[in-house]
C-alpha cells in the first residue's frame, strides 16, 4: 500500500563517483522488496566517514543518518504503518540470532550490510529499507534532533554506557579526545548522565569552542601520563589514540570510538605492560538502549543541534561535501521539503 497523490517509482539519488565528485539525478527505484518499507526522506545528516566515500567512491547511494516518514510498505508489512515517522538504524541485523534475541542488535553474529555503506541509503528523496530498520520516534521530536539520535548520541551514549560498567571505582575526572560530531555528542552525554565534567581536546579552536558550548572544559595539559578515569577517543587518528594511551590512569578505561582504517597499536613498552586497563571499542548502539536515547534526546537534542547542525539540500550536496571535507562544517543537515 501507497500514499495516493505522489509518485513512488522514482527517485532523486547522489552518486559518489569517486575523486571528490557527487552527482545528483533522477533514478527509476526497483520493486519494493519482501519485509521493507519505502521513506521519504525528509532529514539526512552528513557523517565524517562519509568522506572516505566521497574520496573513493561508492556502488551504493550513500548516507546512513536518515529521517523520514514511510510511503509504502510492501505486501507482508501492515500498511498502517505508512505515515509513520522515524528515524533509520543503519546496521541490518537479522533480529533472529543470539545477540538480535537479546536485544543487542549492534552485535548481530549475521550483521552483513549497513545502509548506506553496503545497501542504498538517505542521499536520495526516496529509501527502502527493511522494516524492522525503521524505528518510530516520539510524536513531540522534530525529525533533524531525532537524526542526532543515531551516530551522535545513539554511538556516545552506548559508549558510555559500557564505560561505566568497567568502573570498580567513582569516575573523578572524564576526557574526550577529538570534538567532531561524536566528540560533541560524548561530551553532552556525559553531563547527561552525572559523570564530571568533561575535559575537551581538538587541535581545531572551532571546534573546542563547540564543546565548550556543550558544556565542556577544556583539557590543559596532554603530556602528563594518568590523568583520567574515562577517556574517550572519538577522532580516529594516530595522534589521538596516543594522548588518550598517555591520559588514562591504570585501572581505568580507554574507550576507543574513533573511526579509522589504521590499526589502534597498543605499544609493548613498560607503561602497557605494567598495568591494568581496558582497552574498549563500542560500535553503534543496540536497539534496547532506543527508548533511553529518545529522553536523553529530548534533554540535549536541540542544543547540540543549534552547536552542530547547519541545513543545506540534496541540489547542494556536491559543495557542502567540498567544505565538509575541509572540516569548516561539523554536521550538515540535508533537509527534504516534497513530502505531502
Ligand atoms: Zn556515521
Ligand atoms: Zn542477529
Amino acid at each position: 500500500m501507497s500514499l495516493r497523490g505522489s509518485d513512488l517509482t522514482q527517485a532523486r539519488r547522489a552518486r559518489f563517483h569517486g575523486n571528490n565528485s557527487i552527482e545528483v539525478g533522477q533514478e527509476v527505484l526497483p520493486e519494493l522488496a519482501i519485509g521493507e518499507v519505502r521513506v521519504a526522506v525528509e532529514i539526512s545528516a552528513l557523517c565524517g566517514s562519509d568522506k572516505r566515500l566521497y574520496r573513493d567512491g561508492s556502488v551504493v547511494v550513500p548516507g546512513h543518518e536518515i529521517a523520514g516518514r514511510i510511503v509504502e510498505t510492501s505486501h507482508d508489512v501492515p500498511s498502517c504503518r505508512v505515515g509513520e515517522r522515524g528515524v533509520v538504524y543503519a546496521p541490518v541485523f537479522c533480529g533472529a540470532c543470539a545477540s538480535c534475541a537479546i536485544g543487542f542488535t549492534n552485535g548481530c553474529l549475521k550483521l552483513v550490510e549497513l545502509i548506506g555503506w553496503q545497501r542504498d541509503g538517505g542521499y536520495a528523496t526516496h529509501v527502502d529499507v527493511p522494516v524492522r530498520c525503521f524505528v518510530p520516534i516520539p510524536d513531540s521530536m522534530p525529525l533533524d534532533v531525532a537524526v542526532l539520535g543515531l551516530d551522535t548520541v545513539g554511538t556516545a551514549a552506548h559508549g558510555l554506557r559500557w564505560a561505566i560498567q568497567t568502573r570498580m571505582r567513582a569516575v573523578e575526572r572524564v576526557a574526550v579526545i577529538g570534538c567532531g560530531p561524536l566528540g560533541l555528542g560524548v561530551a553532552a552525554m556525559s553531563l547527561d548522565m552525572g559523570l564530571p565534567t568533561p575535559e575537551v581536546f581538538d587541535p581545531i579552536p572551532s571546534r573546542l569552542e563547540a564543546a565548550m558550548g556543550v558544556g565542556a572544559r577544556r583539557l590543559h595539559d596532554l603530556d602528563v601520563e594518568n590523568q583520567f578515569d574515562i577517556v574517550v577517543e572519538a577522532s580516529g587518528s594516530r595522534a589521538a589514540r596516543e594522548i588518550a594511551q598517555r591520559l588514562v590512569r591504570p585501572g581505568a578505561v580507554l574507550l576507543a570510538l574513533g573511526e579509522s582504517d589504521e590499526p589502534f597499536v597498543i605499544p609493548a613498552n613498560p607503561r602497557t605492560r605494567r598495568t591494568n586497563l581496558f582497552t574498549l571499542r563500542t560500535f553503534y548502539f543496540p536497539m534496547s538502549e532506543v527508548e533511553d536515547n529518545w529522553a536523553a534526546l529530548s534533554r540535549v537534542g536541540p542544543q547540540l543541534l543549534s552547536i552542530l547542525g547547519s541545513p543545506a539540500s540534496l541540489a547542494e550536496l556536491p559543495e557542502v561535501f567540498v567544505s565538509f571535507s575541509r572540516g569548516e562544517l561539523l554536521k550538515p543537515i540535508i533537509r527534504f521539503d516534497e513530502i505531502g
